[in-house]
């Protein structure tokens, strides 16, 4: 369990303690949040605990009995082949999490059950050969995989991904000016971690699961689209050619595709079942004027091998800073957009170590040009 403190990891944690006559766990990485996993240990008994942050690290010496290996910073991408696992669930938050997919699908046999997007979205191109080892547990794309199963490629017309719409839904730009982090954060569905609540705010989430579906699935990016669906009940739709269309439906829990990920091609019982007929379903045409992300992540799909990393990256800022009061709600658009304009967005890396540099050295860049202090007013 990669990134075992964030909500994928815990809510995965959870479910191996609810079953744990069907699963061991090899081992499970933190970065700095110690705490969360430390209830686990004794219980779920791992060989390994990796903790990436290497003053936690030094910290958790003396903490952790000797039956647990520790690992460091240092080792933790070698633990990764060293003691494989049958499946790696990939929870970590962010572009870090490229190299933990990348050395679980290259140097070992085993199938990486995918909840960090940015794995794809920075390094589709390198981990791409290795799709038929990846189960999404990304909702969306958990559902299109999940509508997949028996079909052909070739007879999928198109992939339609579900948005909640975030809590502006709705809204005209005008009204967007103003909002503060604090009503960003608040969901109307779904429960998650903050810089993914944001992105799904501004739809740069479903800009980057546009990113995502597109190197999984092997599909151009005019053949994905976005319909609003406030219920979150469906979490994703394929059409086929012959005008069929089959979606995937389950409550709005991550609990579901984490566990469809971790039975495939089985499905085990989760006790949580349906109850009464669904309510009224309903879906919406996205507000691409006010809400310019899923073009921002067309665009970057057309226009180099880098920009998608690149965009990735200005978010990822944008949206801290946002949180941090520095710059407002609709800056994060101005932002992303002047990402998309640098020259680091119109490169062609061959490696995905000079991919990181470049992502790196913009990283810099926007850091250095955005407001270091609290901003006095909104806009
Ligand atoms: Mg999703």
């Amino acid at each position: 369990m990669l990134g075992a403190s964030g909500s994928i990891g815990q809510q995965t944690l959870n479910l191996l303690q609810a079953f744990p006559e069907r699963y061991e766990l090899v081992g499970l990485s933190v970065h700095t949040q110690l705490d969360k996993v430390w209830p686990y240990l004794s219980q779920l008994r791992p060989k390994w605990l990796a903790i990436t942050d290497a003053a936690t690290y030094q910290r958790a010496r003396a903490l952790v009995p000797p039956s647990i290996q520790l690992v460091g910073p240092e080792e933790f991408y070698e633990v990764l082949v060293t003691h494989p696992a049958d499946i790696a669930v990939n929870g970590i938050v962010g572009a870090a999490g490229f190299r933990a997919s990348w050395q679980v699908l290259h140097y070992t046999q085993g199938r990486l059950a995918l909840a960090n997007k940015e794995s794809l979205v920075f390094g589709g191109q390198w981990l791409a050969p290795y799709r038929n080892r990846i189960i999404p547990v990304d909702s969306e794309h958990s559902a299109i995989f999940q509508c997949l199963q028996g079909e052909k490629k070739e007879a999928v017309a198109r992939l339609v991904l579900t948005a909640s719409g975030g809590p502006f839904h709705g809204r005209k730009r005008a009204e967007l000016s103003r909002i503060t982090p604090h009503e960003a954060l608040r969901h109307p569905v779904w429960r998650m971690g903050s810089r993914i609540t944001i992105d799904s705010a501004t739809l740069m989430n479903k800009a980057l699961e546009i990113i995502e579906a597109y190197w999984l699935f092997a599909i151009p990016h005019r053949q994905i689209e976005v319909w609003i669906h406030p219920e979150c009940l469906v979490h994703s739709l394929v059409l086929f050619k012959d005008g069929s269309m089959k979606a995937q439906l389950s409550p709005p829990d991550m609990r579901f595709p984490i566990w469809y990920a971790l039975s495939y091609p089985e499905r085990q019982v989760l006790p949580d079942l349906w109850q009464g007929p669904l309510p009224t379903l309903h879906f919406e045409a996205v507000d691409e004027i006010t809400f310019p992300s899923l073009r921002l992540a067309r665009q970057a799909l057309d226009q180099s091998p880098s920009a998608p990393a690149v965009l990735n990256a200005a978010d990822e800022i944008a949206v801290a800073a946002f949180l941090e009061g520095r710059i407002g709600f609709l800056d994060i658009f101005y932002w992303l957009e002047w990402a998309l304009a640098q020259p680091e967005a119109y490169l062609a890396p061959a490696t995905f170590s000079e991919l990181a540099a470049i992502e790196q050295a913009f990283r810099q860049r926007l850091t250095a040009k955005l407001p270091q202090s609290i901003h006095a007013s909104g806009g």
